[in-house]
């Protein structure tokens, strides 16, 4: 399978090169926003029940790529099997690259912290929406302290990044607290893109999160939080 690159007006990180996929169909979280859910809907084709794409680990991934694992479906979460996530590292480690592993399961990946391709070329990266859990909107997810806890022992030996993304309701000091915990080199900041009808923070209150956040970490903006910041 032929790499795939990020296109220039993806709404992807503007520093991931390509994303790589081996774990297919629907997604365990089951989030209300997902984008893969709502492609699904939109071209009336129902999401499959979660598995392994063994064409995945023929692709070439190159050298000097940045690139996110798992852009599609939660490599992570409860229901995949072991023996996925250990091909797909596998395959990961015969490149020289660079490596975003996203998860909102992100205890699952201390699970695997004894494979050096974790340690030596992955970040990890996890999701926080808001402090507050939003069991209609986060579905099946861990809490986002949950999520916290376990990036803080993530952090004492890999890189860690947050994205606050789509961005909800929160409470500014809690929202600080969970994310200062998870010790990010760098956040990210987003907004829906999906017209989702989500509980959204006023301009005012992302603006003081941003400040805030800024005193111990590197700030990136998505483009689509600008609709927010109007
Ligand atoms: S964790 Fe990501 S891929 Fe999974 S349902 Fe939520 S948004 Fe979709």
């Amino acid at each position: 399978m032929e790499l795939n690159l990020v296109k220039p007006d993806s709404q992807m990180y503007q520093f991931i090169t390509a994303t790589f996929n081996t774990c297919k169909g629907k997604c365990y979280h089951d989030c209300s926003y997902c984008f893969c859910k709502a492609m699904a809907k939109r071209f009336n084709h129902p999401q499959q029940p979660v598995r392994f794409d063994e064409k995945e680990p023929k692709t070439n991934l190159g050298n000097g790529n940045y690139i996110f694992v798992g852009s599609s479906c939660d490599m992570f979460a409860k229901d995949i099997p072991d023996e996925w996530i250990l091909k797909t590292l596998y395959h990961m480690d015969k490149f020289d690259n660079k490596y975003l592993l996203q998860t909102k399961n992100p205890d699952r990946v201390m699970d695997f912290i004894h494979y050096t391709v974790i340690t030596s070329k992955c970040d990890v990266c996890t999701t926080i929406e808001s402090d507050i859990f939003y069991p209609d909107i986060m579905g099946n997810s861990p809490t986002p302290q949950e999520r916290s806890i376990a990036m803080n022992e993530l952090s004492g030996v890999v890189d860690t990044y947050v994205t606050i993304e789509p961005i909800m309701q929160f409470d500014l000091n809690n929202m600080v607290k969970l994310i200062k915990s998870c010790h990010p080199k760098q956040v990210n900041l987003g907004a829906d893109s999906g017209r989702n009808n989500l509980p959204e923070p006023s301009k005012e209150k992302v603006l003081r999160l941003i400040a805030a956040l800024q005193k111990f970490t590197v700030i990136h903006n998505k483009t689509n939080l600008q609709r927010l910041l109007k």
